[in-house]
């Protein structure tokens, strides 16, 4: 018996040595240079207000990623974010920054669009962040993706106390302010998203399931029967994600901070 104990012992450390070298990953912010004048106004702003390298450290602290995922920030060529499985990179589009300033401007004072810009592209981050657990850690997701990414950004934002839900209304937003005017007949129907006036719902009921009284305005914009599911949808989604990350956490994450 006492012959067995060296060799499992050595195998274990091995084990936990492989192991650890797996799980050892990072998420890394990375810039691309800007490539126009406006996007280098960007870059600036967003360098200034450390959001990615914030999350990034949070998520780093929280998460045992099995490799290194790179979150892009720059010039995409497209109005977008996104996040690449096979690149493992979550790309943040400088020019999606260009479009959302220029949707909220369609409403408001340039101060308030752009304040509301970065908050949205927030929760596109978050967003992009549902996508990229999905893909790194093989997470199990039934239904619709896209769903559960906005699923994930909510629940996440929903802890985050007012910083949350000022992130989480400037998205509800702009999804607002795109189903405007819509043609029925010319909606996407068949597009892996959910209709922008659907996002804009669900947003908000997910936030007002996560504190009624705190939220008790949207009882004006939702109607009442959605938000009647509102508390129990939000405990579900809370308690399926915390279960489904549970197994991937390096520790786990305080009440009350987004991820
Ligand atoms: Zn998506």
């Amino acid at each position: 018996m006492r012959n067995m104990i060296r060799p499992l012992l050595c195998l274990l450390l091995l084990t936990a040595t492989s192991l650890a070298q797996v799980r050892d990953g990072r998420l890394k912010v990375v810039y691309n240079p800007p490539k126009t004048p406006l996007s280098k106004i960007w870059e600036g702003a967003i360098q200034k207000g450390q959001f990615y390298e914030q999350a990034a450290e949070r998520l780093n602290n929280h998460l045992a990623w099995p490799r290194d995922v790179l979150i892009v920030i720059g010039d995409i060529g497209t109005a977008n974010c996104f996040y690449s499985p096979d690149q493992h990179r979550i790309y943040m589009g400088y020019e999606m920054y260009d479009y959302l300033f220029a949707q909220f401007r369609t409403i408001e004072s340039d101060q308030d669009a752009l304040r509301h810009t970065f908050l949205a592209m927030d929760f596109f981050f978050y967003h992009e962040m549902g996508h990229c657990l999905a893909g790194e850690f093989n997470l199990p997701i039934t239904g619709r993706e896209e769903d559960a990414a906005d699923d994930l950004a909510a629940v996440s934002l929903a802890e985050g106390g007012q910083y949350g839900g000022e992130v989480a209304m400037a998205a509800a937003q702009f999804f607002e302010i795109m189903s405007r005017g819509a043609d029925v007949k010319k909606l996407p129907f068949w597009d892996e998203h959910g209709l922008d006036g659907q996002r804009f719902y669900n947003i908000l009921t997910t936030f007002y399931g996560s504190n009624p009284n705190r939220y008790i305005f949207l009882e004006k914009i939702v109607p009442a029967s959605r938000l009647a599911r509102g508390e129990r949808e939000f405990k579900h989604k809370t308690r399926s994600w915390d279960r489904i990350l549970n197994q991937h956490l390096r520790q786990p994450k305080n009440t009350g901070e987004v991820f």
